[in-house]
């Protein structure tokens, strides 16, 4: 799909003309929530409200469950042959790619991301990860073993039932499509509750997909707050999985919530703190800077795969640092989400922008060098917005080294050598993502090999396909999206042992 990025005239028109879907969507239909309840969800550009969506709680949870159950014991989803499955998906991926429009818009007010953004990222990397799971429905394969003459011994590999999928707000659509389609396209029903930050994009997909022809049932959407819909779901007796994105805090809960519940399966991708190392002897010192400065203020820094640990060898620290800012002024350009120019909007709500801030006062409590930004930026009071900040002199003991700040700010820590800095990219509880900058092979190879995460990058930052397993080591938890492992992970093994007369 190539984007046409269009005017903010033309997207501004098309946001008024939108009218979301804001019900429950429950066996194929959009319902209220059983106590009648709603809530706002808000512009963080603006503060204004942007819809008001039904809000689920326990009871439309069982709902929910009740009607993914029915659905995959009764319609024929979990046993129709895959290539009919993978027809449906494939049908589902070209109604989403006919609103992709309405999709990008949609999460561009619902949560702040650049216009640009959802056209060349997200719309498309959902539409690749539909069309990858589609494609994959009928790869899946079980096998036979070695026995003895007297027996036959094969192993099926079949869908787990239910899958309760929780997902946070910063790639509402993304997140969607990561979760749920490898789950469809195993064969399972999936109960799915959205951010309450940014349900709207959700919401269309469940009405799509039942367009596409996929059975009332098998996709369910409600959204809700965390301790409510998301609890109920995740605590739910008759789910067989939840596969979760979000903070560790949460991620940890949906453990014990399976424990206090039914010993559900549970998958979990947290956050990051990921090093972004640039070491002196970089091929392409310009490429290494502006590559991260786009690994730490895309999507406002709101990206768990962020390189926000920015390790630079003393040698060009300087340099470096330089660099960094001019190019963050001459690229990053703050505005309105629907403005095609935007680089930059606000950050997901008024709370996230306040916690934000007050990493911003940490820092420099801690002694660190603030280099630029550090503020509201002016003229935008209303609204989440925090300029892009850069703090250099930082060390990786300090608060905004170790903990996640979900926001646009770098902290520069500085090493003296390639085993320094694998000892500092590996001081860190989190393990999801790094990346590398040099000419020496030796030195890349050694790094990548030696760093505790599940992503690297040599000479570049967040590049990847539908091939790549997506997720982390250590507190970032133990799932992995995207990839063909993911699909198999909706699977379980049946072992049959037939004993020949
Ligand atoms: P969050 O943990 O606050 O919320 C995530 C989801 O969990 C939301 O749907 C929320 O409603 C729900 N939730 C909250 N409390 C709950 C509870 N008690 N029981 C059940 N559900 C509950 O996270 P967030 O602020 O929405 O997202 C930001 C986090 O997500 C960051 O830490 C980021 O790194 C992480 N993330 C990780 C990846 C990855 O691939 N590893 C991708 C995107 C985001």
């Amino acid at each position: 799909m190539s984007a046409d990025l269009k005017t903010t005239e033309y997207w501004t028109a098309l946001a008024r003309s939108l009218r979301p879907d804001t019900g429950l969507f429950i066996d194929g239909a959009f319902v209220d929530a059983a106590d009648g309840r709603r809530f706002e969800t808000i512009n963080p550009a603006d503060d204004s409200v942007l819809a008001t969506v039904a809000r689920g709680g326990a009871i439309d949870i069982d709902r929910a469950v009740a009607s993914a159950r029915r659905a995959f014991r009764t319609a024929p989803w979990a046993r129709i042959a895959p290539r009919a499955r993978m027809a449906v998906l494939y049908r589902f991926a070209d109604l989403i790619e006919a609103h992709a429009e309405a999709f990008a818009v949609l999460d561009a007010q619902d949560m702040g991301k650049p216009i640009a953004e959802m056209l060349t990222i997200d719309v498309p990397g959902s539409l690749a990860c539909f069309r990858f799971m589609a494609e994959a429905a009928d790869k899946i394969t079980g096998m036979t073993t070695a026995t003895g003459e007297d027996a036959l011994h094969y192993i099926l590999r079949q869908p787990l039932g239910v899958v309760g999928c929780i997902v946070p707000w910063n790639y509402p659509l993304m997140m969607a499509a990561w979760k749920i389609a490898p789950a469809l396209a195993a064969g399972n029903a999936v109960v799915l509750k959205p951010a309450e930050q940014s349900p709207l994009s959700a919401l269309l997909l469940g009405r799509l997909f039942v367009e596409a022809g996929g059975p009332p049932g098998i996709l369910n959407v409600v959204p809700g707050y965390g301790e409510e819909a998301g609890q109920a779901l995740a605590r739910h007796m008759d789910v067989d999985k939840i596969a979760f994105t979000g903070s560790g805090e949460v991620g940890g809960l949906m453990m014990v919530y399976a424990g206090q519940s039914n010993l559900k399966h549970v998958s979990t991708e947290c956050g990051g703190k990921s090093p972004h190392v640039i070491m002196a002897d970089v091929e392409d010192l310009e490429a290494a800077v502006n590559t991260a400065v786009a690994g730490i203020y895309g999507n406002q820094g709101e990206v768990c795969s962020a390189g926000s640990r920015i390790l630079v060898e003393r040698a060009i620290l300087g340099d470096v640092v330089e660099a960094f800012t001019a190019r963050t002024r001459a690229t990053v350009r703050i505005g309105n989400p629907l403005d095609p120019a935007t680089t930059l909007g606000p950050l997901v709500t008024r709370s996230h922008q306040k916690r934000v801030l007050s990493y911003i006062d940490i820092g420099r409590d801690e002694g660190a060098r603030l280099a630029f930004g550090g503020a509201v930026p002016a003229g935008h009071n209303s609204g989440a917005w925090v300029e892009p900040t850069l703090f250099a002199d930082v060390g990786n003991g300090m608060r905004i080294a170790r903990e996640e700040i979900f926001g646009p700010v770098g902290a520069v820590i500085g090493f003296d050598g390639p085993d320094e800095a694998l000892r500092i990219a590996n001081d860190t509880v989190y393990g999801l993502a790094a990346g590398v900058w040099t000419r020496d092979l030796g030195k890349a190879h050694r790094f990548a090999a030696g760093v505790e995460c599940g992503m690297v990058w040599v000479n570049g930052y967040m590049n990847g396909d539908m091939t790549q397993p997506w997720g982390g080591w250590k507190q970032t938890g133990n799932g992995r999206d995207k990839c063909f492992d993911a699909i198999v992970a909706h699977t379980q093994t049946k072992s049959v042992w037939v004993t020949l007369g």
